[in-house]
């Protein structure tokens, strides 16, 4: 779709790490007046990860690995009330800030097969883009036809949205200024990888590893496979930025250079 970024907002962003179900309102409503401010006559839909709100369950009950034990339909619907009830914030804030955001959760009717995304029915998002509406989507608990329930990360739902909807550009928001050489939040002279392509994704993979936060969607590892795989399969520019700056994901939404690693298959 001509024009059309998907914007993702990590969840350590906006949400406090330390402390569970506690979202950081102020960053949700900077970001939202950045995505207003950059959004004129742009397609963009929006996606957030789940923070301390949804990963701190998900990995009590170890949602991600299906309908395990006893525990798990309970795990499962606690962990979907939890992200749903960010998700909430997150539309209380855009709306508040005069975006007409429409909520898109793939937990109410996408389904995977051992944790990739098989249906989601594409319609009713297409409309929404087609009215002039701010689809926002997050990554959720869904139905999985293998393991009966699992974990989608937004990565997961951007893959599907990439190859139904063929952005322009995918723009994946975190708190690092972007894939580094080892972990930044661990190695203090870890560089800043500012393009990767065919030529450096192994080496750049061989640095990138797990969240030091409550994660079960894989850090910067998985984030990195899922944006070269989609940048390979669909010749989509993928750019991760440290949205915890202000301006950042404002800059990246108007393609504006701006720090961050761009991944370009
Ligand atoms: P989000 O919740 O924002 O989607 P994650 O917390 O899942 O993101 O993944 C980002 C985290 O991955 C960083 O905060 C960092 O701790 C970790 N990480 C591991 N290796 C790297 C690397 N090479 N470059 C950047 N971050 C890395």
């Amino acid at each position: 779709m001509k024009g059309l970024i998907l914007a993702k907002l990590g969840g350590s962003s906006i949400t406090d790490i330390e402390k569970p179900n506690v979202a950081r309102h102020d960053v949700i409503k900077r970001l939202a007046n950045e995505v207003k401010s950059a959004s004129q006559n742009r397609k963009i839909i929006l996606g957030h990860g789940s923070g301390s709100f949804g990963h701190v369950l998900a990995k009590k009950y170890r949602t991600h690995e299906g309908l395990i034990n006893e525990d798990s339909l309970q795990g499962a619907a606690l962990t979907q009330n939890v992200a749903a009830q960010l998700h909430r914030i997150v539309l209380d804030e855009f709306c508040n800030a005069g975006i007409n955001a429409l909520s898109f959760p793939p937990s109410s009717n996408a389904i995977t097969k051992n944790r990739k995304i098989t249906h989601w029915n594409m319609k009713p998002i297409k409309h929404a883009l087609r009215n002039g509406f701010l689809p926002v989507t997050c990554g959720d608990v869904v139905l999985d036809s293998e393991l009966g329930v699992t974990i989608a990360s937004t990565e997961e739902a951007f893959s599907y949205l990439a190859k139904k909807l063929k952005p322009e550009k995918i723009i994946l928001g975190g708190d690092t200024d972007g894939v580094f050489t080892a972990n930044p939040k661990l190695v203090k002279d870890a560089r800043l990888i500012e393009e990767i392509n065919g030529s450096n994704i192994e080496a750049a993979l061989s640095g990138a590893g797990e969240s030091t936060k409550v994660d079960v969607t894989g850090g910067m590892r998985s984030k990195l496979e899922y944006a070269y795989n989609i940048s390979k399969l669909y010749n989509i520019r993928c750019q991760i930025v440290n949205i915890d700056v202000p301006g950042r994901l404002r800059s990246a939404i108007l393609d504006e250079k701006t720090l961050g690693t761009v991944i370009q298959a």
